[in-house]
Order: structure tokens, then C-alpha cells, then sequence
């Protein structure tokens, strides 16, 4: 069996290390804040390469946050990519913000600069420029569209964490970069977490009095905010995880080599494209095939688990019905029926990778 993702044997591989960091969280009684929370922001403060780190709940509260800390006009319009997680546009309208959707580039699955410009009026604010798949989006391009018209970027880092472009870790290139430790990511907590990283110490202070009732100290709040802390035990767990991160992406991109090698000319698969001089985190391996759900059966017939991310583009959700764009033709809408996320991971060796080639090769043998 070629599983999609291995948490217990994570947890296995890391049990006596996550065990002592549990318990000592429980002996101390530090569930809420306290050293050790602030020693993961640290940390992963270092890791991003960024000044401030600010743990919260989820990733989505962490995009919700960020928003509203960057003050965006209330109704001004914030540019998203067609093919993401929903949190990626649904935080924008739970932040009292307009979605608009722009398209992603072919091969990539990443924002397409020349589209994202073409949906900018006077009204839009901000773009999210998600790192999909755990590939640094086009960030020099974003960058001078922006500057061009006066717009903030917000990075939607939940599938990137390590990333980077000429050796710059994603969270580095907007005013605000935003992470998910949902479990399932490539650096997960055993429940939700979720963290803001930016260079600007005003704005990390005041996202993280958003996060925590608005308040400066205990029971003196400035103005109203929100409850969304990251707990102590995720924290810990986060920290243990962390060390270990880079071997895992490093793992993750050993798998994804022998996939790029091995399926190009395969059938009718198209492998991913990745951009030059970017560290890709491959949170997901994403290849296209006409033949998709037949695929899929037969990679699951041979013990082989796989995803779709995402089956519906975001414009095309029903959550989306009366939105202006939600019949729109877009690159992100046709592809969807034929994306098919391969197995990737720590868990895996090029061994594994082979005979998920192997598998793939049968099906259109076949
Ligand atoms: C997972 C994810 C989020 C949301 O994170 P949660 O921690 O689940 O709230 C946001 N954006 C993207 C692209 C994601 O993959």
C-alpha cells in the first residue's frame, strides 16, 4: 500500500521527542501562550527568514487577520487565484472584502501575472498570491503589478512552508505571508494551527492584538478583536516537527524527480512545470490526464492512494452562484476534471515513486 500521507508513522519516527514535548506542555499547564509558543514563533520566525512570527489558530484566521490588519478599504476588491483552497477567498469575504478570481498559468497552477493585471480597477487592494501546490508564485511579477498600482500582496504560504525563490523563503516578498500546520500539511500540528510572518513589527503587533481580544494586557482591551491563539500543545509538537522539515522537503523533492523524469511522454500526462530558481516544497505532486478518474481507479486497484486538488474551481463552487464570475470561462475550471494528485511524502523512497511510474505506465499500456 502506497499511502497519501503517513501520520502515524510520522509519529513513530518522531514518538519519544513529541511524547516528552507533550507532556512537559501538560506539566507545566502552559495550554494557552507561554515559553513555548513563543519559542516556536522564533524558531519558525528563523526558518522563514522573517522578523515576526505570529501563531494563531488556523490558517484560514491567519488570512482573515492579516487582512483585516493591513486596514484594506472595507468593499475593495482583492485579487485570488481561480484554483486554490477555498480559505484562499473565502477569508477575503469574511474580512468584508470583494473576491475577484484570476486565472492561473497552464502548467504551473500558479497565478498568471498578465491576468491578474487585467482584473485590476480602481477599486481592487490587495492580491493573494498563494503558493500552490508548495511552488513559489511568481513573485517578481506580482511584485511590479503592484507597485504599479498601489496594491498590497498577501501570501497565502499553507502549502509552502521552506519555500523559496533565488534562496528568499516565501512570506518574504508581500507585507504579510500567512501559513496553515492544519495536520495533513508539510509541516502539520496534531490539530488546527496557523501562523502570520512579516518584516513589519507594527503590523505583527497589531495582527496579533487582532488575534487575542484586542487587548494590551490582561483585561485592558484596546479595541475589539477576535479569539484565535495557537495552543501550547500544537506549539510544542510544531517545534519537534520543525527540525526535521528540511529533510522532509527534501524527501519530497526526491520522489517528485523521479515522477518528472519517469511520466513525462506518459499516455496523455502532463507533469507540472516548475519555475526557475524556486525551492518547491511539493506539498502536492499534480499531474493532468484526460483520463483522470480511470487513472485514479487504477492507481487505487494497484494499493496506490491518490487526491484531487481541487475537483471544483473556486469560481465554480456552489458557495460562488451569485458570484459575477461564477459562470466565467477560466483555464483553472476546464483543467479541474483532469487533475490527479500522486502520492508524495517523507513516508515514500524512489522506490515507492517507481512503482507509482510503474502504475501509471500499466494504465495506459493497457
Ligand atoms: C490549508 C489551506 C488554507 C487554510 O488553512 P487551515 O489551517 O485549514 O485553516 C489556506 N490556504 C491554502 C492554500 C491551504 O491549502
Amino acid at each position: 500500500m502506497i499511502r497519501f500521507l503517513d501520520l502515524p508513522g510520522q509519529y513513530q519516527s518522531l514518538r519519544p521527542e513529541i511524547d516528552t514535548a507533550i507532556q512537559s506542555v501538560i506539566e507545566t499547564g502552559a495550554f494557552i501562550g507561554g515559553e513555548g509558543l513563543k519559542r516556536f514563533e522564533q524558531a519558525f520566525a528563523e526558518y522563514q527568514a522573517v522578523e515576526h512570527c505570529v501563531g494563531v489558530a488556523n490558517g484560514t484566521d491567519a488570512l482573515e487577520i492579516a487582512f483585516e490588519g493591513l486596514g484594506l478599504a472595507p468593499g475593495s476588491e482583492v485579487i485570488v487565484p481561480a484554483n486554490s483552497f477555498v480559505a484562499s477567498s473565502e477569508a477575503v469575504t469574511r474580512a468584508g472584502l470583494k473576491v475577484v478570481f484570476a486565472d492561473i498559468g497552464e502548467r504551473t497552477y500558479l497565478l498568471d501575472p498578465a491576468d491578474v493585471e487585467r482584473r485590476i480597477t480602481d477599486k481592487t487592494s490587495a492580491i493573494v498570491a498563494v503558493h500552490l501546490y508548495g511552488q513559489p508564485a511568481p513573485m517578481e511579477e506580482l511584485i511590479a503589478i503592484a507597485d504599479r498600482h498601489g496594491l498590497k500582496i498577501i501570501e497565502d504560504c499553507a502549502q509552502a512552508h521552506g519555500a523559496s525563490i533565488g534562496g528568499r523563503t516565501v512570506g518574504n516578498f508581500g507585507s504579510i505571508g500567512t501559513f496553515s500546520f492544519y495536520p495533513g500539511k508539510n509541516l502539520g500540528a496534531y490539530g488546527d494551527a496557523g501562523a502570520m510572518v512579516t518584516n513589519d513589527a507594527a503590523l505583527a503587533k497589531h495582527c496579533r492584538m487582532i488575534a487575542n481580544h484586542g487587548r494590551v494586557e490582561k483585561y485592558n482591551h484596546e479595541f475589539e478583536g477576535r479569539n484565535s491563539r495557537m495552543d501550547g500543545l500544537q506549539a510544542a509538537v510544531l517545534s519537534v516537527k520543525l527540525t526535521k522539515l528540511d529533510d522532509w522537503i527534501d524527501a519530497r523533492n526526491a520522489v517528485a524527480r523521479v515522477y518528472s523524469r519517469e511520466l513525462e511522454g506518459v499516455g496523455d500526462v502532463v507533469t507540472p512545470q516548475v519555475r526557475p530558481d524556486v525551492r518547491h516544497a511539493y506539498h502536492l505532486y499534480v499531474i493532468r490526464t484526460s483520463r483522470r478518474d480511470a487513472l485514479k481507479k487504477h492507481l487505487a486497484d494497484a494499493s496506490i492512494q491518490s487526491g484531487i486538488h481541487y475537483p471544483i474551481a473556486l469560481p465554480r463552487l456552489r458557495a460562488y452562484a451569485d458570484h459575477p464570475q461564477h459562470e466565467e470561462a477560466f483555464v483553472a475550471s476546464e483543467q479541474a476534471p483532469t487533475l490527479l494528485s500522486l502520492p508524495i511524502g517523507e513516508h515514500m523512497g524512489e522506490e515507492d515513486a517507481l512503482q507509482v511510474v510503474a502504475a501509471v505506465r500499466d494504465f495506459f499500456r493497457g
